[in-house]
């Protein structure tokens, strides 16, 4: 058998399977011109709003933007202490620091992986002005005791939804949860667009509406402008493709639980078992994590084979160079610190092949 090559994310095979429908979407931006916002994005944020439960949709040019703005638009600024975690991709911490705000991390789950909430009212102080529970691998936090923090200090709340698309908590979805949510539509993600997109959702008219004028110069009428804003605008094309992606989101979700307890079952035997799922959370399964103490020797072994594994993340934000100047020593967060050492991220898409992820299977020697 020729040495395969399997990605950690098959994006050819979904592109494939909905292929006349995302062609002539796109054509349909070609043929109109309308390149930037216009009707497709307008159909988008409508559709998502719906989809997540939310009041309003800003549709953004990425997730990264949509942090700084949703942090902004709650109240967010210089010298404020934001409290978030430091297990998570940088974009998180960037939307706090872009704004002259503080990151503040807080230690994380052994079990889930996910913000140890337990851990959020010994990290309050007087500059405290919210907090960034980050849905990471697709599993919402416990959010009922953060709400609850967060009411008793007075403090806001933004979900970090990136990785989270569909997730649910308690039977609500990511991105109704607390006072806004950001999202990304980067091409990996669950619903991907085929460049950088971002969205916020939220149910507070105000911030949608500050938000939707910041995203586009601040913007009143095409030639006025009521503050500085920016450009952090959505194309038509990234609308257009999130459109036709956004009804099979949910089968698509679906079908990455069915494979991860594939995965499950098949990994068992091995002794391997994934970062157990959250209490009250249906996970979405943004990414098929498990912990094994070799794990950079497990790595090399599946890319020799021609598997493409991950590491979500290898080195925690508060030991990054970019974060230097927190002077966070090595051991202040040690169950991050630990997570980041053992954890292994394995090929995951909707419509993966069952003979693919048996193949992943056999050459995990753990
Ligand atoms: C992808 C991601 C982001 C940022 O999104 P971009 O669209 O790439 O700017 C933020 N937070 C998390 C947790 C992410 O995974």
């Amino acid at each position: 058998m020729a040495q395969p090559n399997i990605p950690l994310v098959d994006l050819k095979a979904q592109y494939q399977a909905i292929k006349p429908e995302i062609d002539a979407a796109i054509q349909d931006v070609l043929d109109t011109t309308a390149f930037i916002l216009g009707p497709q994005v307008e159909a988008f944020e409508k559709s998502f709003a719906a989809f997540c439960g939310a009041d309003h949709c800003v549709a953004m040019a990425n997730g990264t933007d949509a942090t700084v703005l949703a942090l902004e638009a709650l109240g967010v600024g210089q010298g404020d202490e934001v409290i978030t975690v430091s297990h998570t991709f940088i974009a998180t911490a960037e939307g706090i620091s872009e704004l002259g705000a503080i990151p503040v991390f807080v230690d994380i789950r052994p079990d889930s992986l996910l913000m140890d909430v337990s851990l959020i009212e010994a990290a309050i102080t007087p500059r405290t002005k919210a907090i960034v529970p980050v849905h990471i691998y697709g599993q919402t936090v416990d959010m009922d005791p953060l709400l609850q923090i967060a009411r008793k200090h007075g403090l806001k709340v933004m979900e970090d939804a990136c990785q989270a698309h569909g997730a649910e908590y308690k039977g609500r979805r990511a991105g109704s949860l607390g006072d806004a949510a950001t999202f990304s539509f980067y091409p990996g993600k669950n619903l991907g667009a085929y460049g950088d997109a971002g969205a916020v959702t939220t149910n507070l008219p105000d911030v949608a509406d500050w938000i939707r004028r910041k995203r586009n110069h601040g913007r009143a009428t095409k030639y006025t402008h009521d503050f500085v804003g920016r450009n952090s605008r959505m194309d038509g094309i990234q609308g257009a493709v999130l459109n036709v992606k956004l009804p099979h989101l949910d089968g698509w979700n679906a079908d990455r639980r069915a494979k991860a307890s594939r995965y499950d079952a098949l990994l068992a035997p091995l002794g391997i078992k994934r970062v157990a799922t959250q209490e009250g959370c249906l996970p979405v399964l943004h990414l098929y994590v498990v912990r094994v103490p070799d794990r950079d020797r497990i790595l090399s072994d599946l890319k020799v084979a021609g598997i493409e594994a991950g590491i979500h993340y290898p080195v925690p934000l508060h030991l990054q160079k970019a974060y230097s100047h927190l002077s966070l020593k090595k051991g202040c967060l040690p169950v991050t610190e630990k997570a980041a050492d053992e954890i292994l991220s394995l090929p995951l898409w909707p419509g993966m092949d069952l003979e693919v992820l048996e193949y992943v299977v056999r050459h995990l020697k753990p």
